[in-house]
């Protein structure tokens, strides 16, 4: 075992703290990663708050992870010390059912391992990257391509396959016409695929006061959602719309910003339910769907295309004692665009 410092939150809703982890002994098949960086995803907000229900403590949070290999097990061919190498939100999965097969682990019948959260097949909880290090399996690390900083790679391994992900699956490309609701974390990194694949994107946020922002990250247009004709302008207008809004919205109103077949992918985690009318679906053989981060395969196909077409999160690095601040800020949707934490930062306790 060895022993890295870390943040970690006792109890549901309570500040983080420094601690310290043990992490396994090096499998055969294991890497030991020196964690560089962690981005503050809104998923480690709503589970250090148990707003999902189930979440156990302590938890480590974090599951955008970038850092450089330390060691690895004597089976590891892929990895050596001294890559740079990223881990999202998955460590562990049975390697052998149809969606492992097809490199969609998301979808584990036996249950893909959560970063942090969770429990191991071993039974174990599993600590995430606000921490120093880290051992996964080598099947669960990507690398991080030469073209991205670590610390702007860290955001991508969630923020950046989730949202890479349905773009793929539904098949968005040139000229469509797509609209992102939410620019925090995970809609300023749409904003930039979506245009990265050719389709003219529009921001429907709250406010038009990152405006200039989204522009710069490849948005078209760029609507407040606190205007009422916002929804009267775009009515119909939409071929697909993917919500990164982690509270609930009037998903109705949207909806209807979709043209004929055209498609809305949620993403956006709210605890509560949201609620639909027919009608919202019927009228235009409109689509409501939703979609859950990405497998391995997917995750390295996304940081490929992310260094060759220069998409990269906008971020604000932390220390680890600006941690709890940060999740205040994220919550009040005052976020520019990711929290990334410095982890040398994390003091040992
Ligand atoms: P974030 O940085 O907080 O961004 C969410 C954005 O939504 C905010 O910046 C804000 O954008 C908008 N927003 C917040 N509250 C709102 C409200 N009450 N009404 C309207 N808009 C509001 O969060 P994130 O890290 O991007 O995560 C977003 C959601 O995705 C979370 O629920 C998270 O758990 C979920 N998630 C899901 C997956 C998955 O696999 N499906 C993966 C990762 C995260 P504007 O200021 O522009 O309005
Ligand atoms: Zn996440
Ligand atoms: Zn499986």
């Amino acid at each position: 075992m060895t022993a890295t410092p870390a943040l970690s939150a006792p109890a549901a809703g309570a500040p983080l703290d420094a601690t310290t982890i043990q992490r396994r002994e090096l499998g055969e098949h294991d890497v030991l990663i020196d964690i560089k960086f962690c981005g503050i995803c809104h998923s480690d907000i709503h589970q250090v708050k148990d707003e999902w229900g189930g979440s156990i403590f302590p938890m480590v949070p974090g599951h955008e992870i970038a850092g450089i290999v330390a060691a690895v097990g004597s089976a590891v061919g892929k990895y050596s010390e001294g890559d740079r190498v990223g881990v999202g939100c998955l460590v562990d999965s049975c390697g052998k059912c149809e969606y492992c097969a097809r490199g969609e682990e998301q979808f584990c019948v036996e249950t893909a391992v959560q970063t942090y959260n969770a429990r191991g097949y071993d039974g174990e909880p599993t600590f995430g990257g606000y921490s120093q290090q880290i051992v996964v399996k080598d099947s669960f690390v990507v690398k991080i391509p030469d073209g991205l900083e670590l610390q702007h790679a860290a955001p991508l391994l969630c923020a950046g396959i989730t949202t890479y992900t349905p773009f793929k699956h539904w098949k968005v490309g040139e000229g469509d016409k797509v609209a992102v609701i939410g620019m925090g974390g995970l809609g300023h990194v749409a904003v930039q695929i979506a245009a990265a694949m050719g389709a003219e994107v529009t921001v429907l946020s709250q406010t038009l006061s990152k405006k200039e922002d989204g522009l710069r990250f490849g948005a078209k247009h760029y609507y407040a959602t606190s205007e009422r004709s916002t929804f009267k302008e775009l009515a119909a207008s939409f071929d697909f719309i993917l919500n990164t809004v982690s509270a609930n919205l009037n998903v109705n109103a949207y909806l209807r910003l979709l043209r004929v077949d055209g498609t809305l992918v949620n993403v956006g985690a709210p605890p509560e339910p949201d609620s639909i009318h027919a009608f919202s679906l019927i009228a235009a053989r409109r689509s409501l769907a939703g979609s859950s981060i990405g497998g391995l395969p997917g995750t390295q196909e996304m940081l490929d295309f992310c260094a060759e077409h220069g998409v990269a999160p906008a971020i604000e690095l932390i220390g680890a004692d600006g941690v709890n601040a940060a999740y205040d800020r994220v919550v009040r949707s005052d976020v520019r665009y990711r929290f990334v934490i410095d982890v040398s930062t994390i003091a040992a306790a």
